[in-house]
């Protein structure tokens, strides 16, 4: 039997992705990966053009979402995995989504425009096209003009938490997000635990609360886990009976440090996600 690889959370051009649903597919096989699963920010678009392609080359394709939600004021990403990327209700969650992007990029804009920097609105627009508006749309637009020479640093200066373009933004609440993946039944995990800088403490409340919704899974494994951050999300999945979800977070064939299946395993003492989908 051919090894499997699992890779359960990247992106295409229709979130902040720089490759087509297709190319990531490709790239994917490439990579020897066998199940790969589409997680988009806020969008299922371009789920069908990569089940197209993943047929021609017998990758197992998991349809799948990243969903920007609120739990007491703090944002959260949560991976819809396994969900049915035609059901009315998801898909009613994502137009709403992508109203709120739509609307905080024109706010992300006017301040950029305070800053004497003027344009941002019509250059994110015509790069994101029909895909979500992100602010890595906003980054490349300040490199391009000038304004910053790196990603790091556009976060840094202007769209990162508390400077100068930033905007809070009122995303879906948690229980709406997996609401919407348990009606299109999907499997709701929580996304990369380790980055949203909270404390140990704060983790356990949040974690409870998502349990209560119906959350299933949490992220053991991204393409950027160190060994300590793996050793401490194990405790919380056993901790909380969750099942453990592997993920590159792949954007860009750019990035060098990031690649599609090109992860750590899943601890064997770890019920894997993809055992759920085949219930
Ligand atoms: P948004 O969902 O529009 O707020 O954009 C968030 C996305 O920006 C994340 O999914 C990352 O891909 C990217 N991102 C966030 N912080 C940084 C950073 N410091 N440097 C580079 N990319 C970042
Ligand atoms: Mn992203
Ligand atoms: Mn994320
Ligand atoms: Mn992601």
């Amino acid at each position: 039997m051919i090894e499997q690889k699992y890779d359960l959370h990247c992106h295409s051009s229709y979130s902040d992705g720089e490759l087509s649903p297709g190319d990531v597919v490709l790239r994917a096989v490439e990579h020897g990966v066998t199940t790969l699963a589409l997680t988009d920010h806020d969008t299922l678009s371009g789920l069908a053009e990569a089940q197209q392609i993943a047929k021609q080359y017998e990758l197992n394709f998991i349809p799948g979402i990243e969903l920007s939600c609120l739990w007491n004021k703090k944002t959260f990403h949560i991976l819809g995995l396994n969900v049915d990327a035609n059901n009315a209700e998801l898909l009613a969650g994502t137009r709403q989504l992508k109203n709120i992007r739509y609307e905080r990029a024109k706010e992300i804009a006017n301040k950029l425009e305070k800053n004497k920097i003027p344009g941002a609105f019509q250059a994110v627009q015509d790069s994101a096209g029909v895909g979500m508006i992100t602010r890595p749309h906003f980054a490349n637009f300040l490199i391009k003009q000038g304004h910053v020479s790196t990603m790091q640093s556009a976060f840094d200066r202007y769209l990162g938490q508390g400077k100068s373009a930033f905007v809070n933004t009122q995303w879906v609440e948690l229980e709406d997000a997996v609401q919407w993946i348990k009606a299109a039944g999907g499997i709701a995990v929580l996304a990369h635990p380790m980055r949203y800088k909270l404390t140990a403490s704060w983790l356990r409340r949040f974690l409870t609360a998502f349990k209560e919704m119906g959350g299933l899974g949490i992220e053991v494994v991204t393409g950027r886990s160190n060994p300590d951050e793996i050793r401490r999300t194990i405790h919380f999945a056993q901790q909380y009976e969750l099942y453990g979800s592997v993920g590159s977070d792949f954007h860009s064939p750019k990035n060098q440090w990031v690649e599609l299946g090109r992860l750590a395993p899943l601890p064997k003492n770890i019920k894997p996600v993809w055992d759920l989908f085949t219930q």
